[in-house]
């Protein structure tokens, strides 16, 4: 059956292991692919342009903003970060599961523009244990640590314009949890308008 690829985006702050899950996800799931957005932040050690990123110059994003070359963007910790919009199109266009993994404001954007698109939310079990998460890193001080749970705490109250939310107590359920999400949003009759068609009923 011929048919749109699915439009994912998930979000979950810092400290739900989003980035664990995803990483999983991708080992397990050949047919799903993630779209690169662009940024300007600095490239970390060991990000690849192109790949993690496309970084670009401050004047360099205007541009692609001016030129309507992002679906959505937004300004985040002092940086932009955007949705380039042409790998969107054509990966919908050929089939392609797509995940956007963006933050709560480019999500609810990418809702108004894809209706079709599934959001998914990650949590943690609790907002102790998000704390404990943070804090067990030890790589930051207690302000930032503070800093990251009251902006994880604003997160949370946006939960409630997703259509799913999965709690990462188990990374391997977690990434079964979306699995399920994927396979089940495609079997919906909506994406699925054709089907007597296909079977000559
Ligand atoms: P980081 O700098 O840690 O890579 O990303 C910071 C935040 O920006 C994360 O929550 C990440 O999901 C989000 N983000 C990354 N790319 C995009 C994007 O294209 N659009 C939006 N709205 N958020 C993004």
């Amino acid at each position: 059956m011929s048919r749109e690829g699915l439009l994912i985006v998930v979000s979950g702050p810092s400290g739900t292991g989003k980035g664990t899950v995803l990483d999983m996800l991708r080992k397990a799931n050949e047919n799903v692919r993630y779209s690169v957005s662009a940024t300007t932040r600095q490239p970390r050690e060991g990000e690849i342009d192109g790949q993690n990123y496309f970084f670009k110059t401050v004047d360099e994003f205007k541009s692609m903003i001016e030129k309507n070359e992002l679906v959505e963007w937004v300004q985040y910790c002092n940086n932009y970060y955007g949705t380039p919009k042409k790998y969107i199109d054509d990966s919908k266009a050929s089939g392609i599961d797509i995940i956007l993994e963006i933050e709560v404001e480019g999500a609810i954007n990418i809702k108004k523009m894809y209706p079709d698109s599934v959001l998914i939310f990650i949590l943690p079990p609790s907002f102790e244990e998000l704390q404990r998460r943070i804090e067990g890193r030890g790589t930051e001080k207690p302000e930032v640590i503070a800093q990251r749970m009251e902006k994880a705490r604003r997160e949370f109250l946006e939960v409630d314009k997703y259509d799913y939310v999965v709690i990462n107590n188990n990374v391997g359920l977690a990434v079964e949890d979306i699995n399920s999400i994927i396979r089940s949003e495609k079997l919906r009759y909506s994406r699925n308008t054709d089907i007597r068609t296909q079977l000559g009923v």
